[in-house]
């Protein structure tokens, strides 16, 4: 339809960025065209409204995922909660460590940000491998939160990455 198209338009491909061999989407452009922007979080929201109306907080992944959650949780009333590089939040955290494309990292999450049974949707610009979005589902496993499930806007789909994010179901915008 004409929402996807508009986003589709807005994204661009850099090769061997931020090393060789890989092709990275940049989706600064997405951001800087209103049209598009608003086209995202109209098709993130519908979604959302169509199949989890019992969401009661989006947990967005540093720090593409700060983009688009917080303006997604607007739209549907609920809050929004951080999931950080290790580090960066105050406070006691919980972290879980995974593996990247390049190397390790950490994901930390505040030890209150989420109650024991709420309902919740992680949000991030991009899956790959998926190890990003696992780590997260892990920490809100943690926190005894239920996932209702994980949404990006692109998905690259030969790394399989929704393999790794089950049993959470995963939607995105657009598939390469
Ligand atoms: P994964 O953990 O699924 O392998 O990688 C996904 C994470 O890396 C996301 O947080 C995403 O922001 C970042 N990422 C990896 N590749 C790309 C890319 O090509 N474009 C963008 N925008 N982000 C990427």
């Amino acid at each position: 339809e004409k929402k996807l198209e508009r986003i589709v338009q807005r994204i661009r491909s850099f090769p061997d960025f931020p090393s060789k061999g890989i092709l990275f989407k940049d989706i600064c452009p997405v951001l800087k065209d209103p049209e598009a922007l608003t086209a995202v979080i109209d098709l993130f929201e519908q979604h959302v409204r169509q199949t989890y109306p019992q969401v009661e907080l989006i947990v967005g992944l540093d720090a593409r995922g700060f983009l688009f959650g917080p303006l997604l949780a607007q739209r549907l009333g609920v809050g929004f909660v951080l999931i950080r590089k290790k580090g960066k939040l105050p406070g006691p955290t919980q972290s879980v460590g995974y593996t990247l494309e390049y190397g390790m990292a950490e994901a930390e999450i505040q030890e209150d940000a989420v109650d024991a049974g709420q309902k919740v949707i992680i949000i991030d610009d991009l899956l790959a491998t998926g190890g990003t979005l696992y780590a997260a589902c892990e920490l809100l496993k943690k926190q005894s939160a239920e996932v209702l499930g994980c949404m990006v806007l692109i998905e690259l789909k030969d790394l399989n990455g929704a393999e790794r994010v089950k049993p959470s179901p995963l939607f995105s915008l657009i598939q390469y």
